[in-house]
């Protein structure tokens, strides 16, 4: 794909963003992904991404567009009720998290 057609992908993905639960949520979002970057410990990657992704999955109107934005901005962090690394799933999405072990 050429960098035009991702340029234009993503505005329009971005565009349908303007509905998102979370776009009040900044400072939550900060300090969850920058608790998720911070540690390598994934127990405590998935206690950080937690309110966040309650956030996604509490009816968030955008969800499949945020994540389609996520994948093609190569977005790292919390975006479309996944956590995802350069764009792909890096955990599996809310429903299927276990967090208790
Ligand atoms: S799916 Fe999550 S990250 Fe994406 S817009 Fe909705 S609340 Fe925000």
């Amino acid at each position: 794909m050429s960098g035009r057609n991702v340029r234009v992908l993503a505005r329009d993905a971005a565009a349908r963003l303007r509905d998102a639960a979370c776009k009040e949520k900044r400072d939550l979002w900060n300090e969850g992904e920058a608790t998720m970057e911070a540690t390598e410990d994934r127990a405590e990657a998935l206690a950080a991404a937690e309110p966040l992704l309650e956030v996604c999955w509490s009816g968030c109107l955008v969800r499949d567009a945020c994540r389609e934005w996520a994948r093609i901005d190569r977005y790292t962090g919390v975006a479309g009720g996944e956590v995802v690394h350069n764009g792909k799933s890096a955990l599996a999405p809310r429903r299927h998290i276990k967090l208790a072990s």
